[in-house]
């Protein structure tokens, strides 16, 4: 059994997994003063060349510099509304850049700043070890009736095992119509890689029981008895950010700010999002929180770059973060102003720096995934 784990600080390469490399090259110093300007200069000097994509969980010193923000299926959309733009420099992780590529032009090229952005999520299943489930659930006589639905949140590989397989991708906004699909399709899902996601949309959407939903663990034997009595196969996967709320943080906030709504996303535990007033995508929150009345009180479970940004963007109404302890995407925050000065100006004089490519056939079976997504109804 192969397993992968998240090398954060980004020292050699595998390209089976979301581990970064080096970066090639001089990369500007973090304490140099004139970063922005460099930024401003290389951006200014690509011109209609290169479009900035900008996850909402980013840095606001590389926000400053996004053409857009929004979350990765938002923006993978956008870039493929560029077509003019030659370069896409995807400020987000890697399996987002991986989303650019796939549903860009050939003529374009996917940049992501620092190859050591990946995402312990999608890290935590790794294409051999969903064969692995596979072939167990085939020896089984249980794959015929089983649909793959992945979450955007994972390598181009696993989203192409899902096109093979008759199978979806979903987003964090549409994984309750995507399901719906899904058993339409077949009897019983394997759910990837985010558990929480997919019992949180199972339970508390589409009416199922915990029962009705069983762990599957790549790094141990499963109870293939249990397999087969559950509607839902989760794989044993979780955001490392939203997995650190727990149902204390919540009983914590209420007590010492009467009143607050609580919102979280459904990445989150289940035990915390049944506590939570609101749950739903950064988009959802975005939205929610503009449509939320002044002087309202607020606690938001998500990245903290995001809830800092959304208490800026709302004075009017008082905005805190749920957990008392700091809570950064860590592999999100490795893309800073020195590295995205460093391939601005590498593209500007001409250099292609850490492009994001997806080989054909994987790119042309998880499109067949994502093209799924994008025709339900
Ligand atoms: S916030 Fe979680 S799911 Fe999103 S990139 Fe970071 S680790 Fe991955």
């Amino acid at each position: 059994m192969t397993t992968t784990q998240l090398f954060i600080l980004g020292r050699s390469a595998d390209a089976g997994s979301e581990r970064g490399v080096d970066c090639p090259g001089e990369l500007p110093a973090a304490s140099d003063p004139d970063l922005v300007e460099r930024a401003r200069k290389a951006k200014a000097a690509l011109g209609e060349r290169v479009f900035v994509l900008g996850h909402h969980y980013q840095r606001d010193e590389v926000i400053q510099f996004a053409d857009v923000t929004g979350d990765s299926f938002k923006l993978a959309q956008q870039a493929a509304a560029r077509p003019e733009a030659e370069f896409i420099v995807f400020c987000g992780v890697h399996f987002m850049a991986e989303s650019a590529d796939i549903l860009t032009g050939p003529g374009q090229r996917v940049v992501l700043p620092d190859l050591a952005a990946g995402c312990s999520m999608a890290d935590m299943a790794t294409f051999d070890q969903v064969e692995e489930c596979w072939e167990a659930l085939e020896e089984a006589g249980l794959a015929d009736d089983v649909v793959p639905v992945t979450y955007m949140n994972s390598s181009a590989d696993i989203k192409a095992f899902c096109g093979r397989h008759g199978g979806v991708v979903c987003t964090s906004s549409n994984a309750k119509r995507a399901l719906e699909w899904a058993f339409e399709q077949g009897k019983q899902v394997l759910f990837l890689p985010d558990q929480h996601l997919g019992r949180n949309t199972a339970v508390l959407e589409m009416g199922m029981s915990l029962e009705d939903c069983v762990l599957w663990n790549p790094h141990r034997p499963n109870d293939m008895g249990k397999v087969a009595g559950a509607k839902m196969i989760l794989w044993k996967g979780h955001c490392s950010v939203h997995g650190r709320f727990t149902a204390e943080s919540v009983d914590d906030v209420r007590a010492r700010i009467p009143g607050v709504n609580v919102l979280v996303h459904p990445e989150c535990r289940h035990d915390v999002v049944l506590k939570a007033d609101y749950v739903g995508s950064t988009e959802y929150i975005i939205k929610t929180l503009q449509a939320a009345p002044a002087g309202s009180s607020w606690a938001i479970g998500t990245e903290l770059n995001l809830v800092k940004r959304l208490a800026q963007m709302f004075p009017d109404k008082s905005v805190s973060f749920l957990d008392k302890t700091v809570c950064y995407c860590s592999t999100m925050n490795r893309i800073d102003l020195p590295h995205l000065v460093w391939a601005l100006e590498s593209l500007a004089l001409g250099e292609t720096v850490n492009q994001i490519t997806v080989e054909a056939d994987t790119a042309h079976w998880a499109k067949v995934a994502l093209d799924r997504m994008l025709a339900l109804p």
